[in-house]
């Protein structure tokens, strides 16, 4: 992501990004969405919110001044630098305090909106649509990947599950709609902040975008009678957090 900052900004709609993940494994045999370099997973129904790692304590996150905050780009090809391997590609929805990024945003909350398994050689060679894939165990550093049928790799012992049956888990646990195969033209223009793209905006939005919104209606409401409080010097009871975040990650 870009150098260009400003400051956090407060967003009274839920805003689009794309993030890619790896694929996690519970013990139960579900499948969960992994940031791509902590091993803590995204929390099905569990809105994720940012915390600073790097300097615990010192701000709320993100910060302009920091590199925390919850990471999304604003198109596709942004996300062209991905060391690891990802199994899963998406569109999230973010809110609360936003950080925008010529290429991107550092959100305090996020919670996935569309997702696709997606072939890493395949993402980044922009071939489209997006083949089927298979969901294989690749190495313990890697753990699972999706891999369509000329990059799957060959040997012994790789255990590969269909991808049907893991994508509709993910949907499922995660209450979301699948992602197009077809993803945004290579090269467009980047959306301006808050305005969906044409493909998303012609097709159904998820269960959980209502929730968002009312996550964020909740937000405003608190954010206004905190401040009625404060002007009229009346000590706050404490408000209630709006949800129960498992994991701070970017
Ligand atoms: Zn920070
Ligand atoms: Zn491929």
């Amino acid at each position: 992501m870009s150098a260009s900052r400003s400051t956090p900004e407060r967003y009274a709609e839920p805003i689009d990004g794309w993030r890619v993940w790896r694929l996690g494994r519970t013990r139960r045999g579900s499948w969960a969405l992994l940031p791509m370099f902590r091993d803590v997973p995204w929390e099905p129904g569990t809105a994720v919110e940012a915390v600073c790692t790097s300097r615990p304590g010192e701000h709320a996150s993100p910060d302009a001044g920091c590199a925390c905050g919850l990471y999304a780009m604003k198109a596709p090809d942004d996300l062209g630098s991905i060391d690891r391997i990802p199994g899963v590609i998406g569109t999230v929805s973010l809110w609360g305090r936003v950080v925008e990024h010529a290429d991107g945003f550092r959100a305090q909350f996020a919670y996935p909106d569309r997702l696709r398994l997606a072939c890493k050689p395949c993402l980044l060679g922009g071939t489209e649509p997006l083949p089927e894939c298979e969901v294989v165990f690749l190495s313990a550093s890697e753990g699972w990947v999706a891999a369509c049928a000329q990059h799957r790799p060959r040997g012994q012992g790789i255990v590969a599950h269909p991808a049907t049956s893991v994508q509709a888990n993910l949907l499922g646990r995660y209450g979301v709609d699948p992602l197009p195969a077809e993803l945004p033209v290579e090269g467009r223009p980047t959306q301006p902040a808050g305005t969906p793209g044409l493909r998303l905006a012609l097709t159904k939005r998820s269960r959980w975008r209502a929730a968002v919104k009312a996550a964020v209606a909740v937000l405003l409401v608190t954010a206004v009678v905190v401040g009625l409080r404060e002007a009229g010097r009346i000590a706050p009871p404490g408000v209630p957090p709006l949800s129960s975040p498992s994991a701070a990650t970017p």
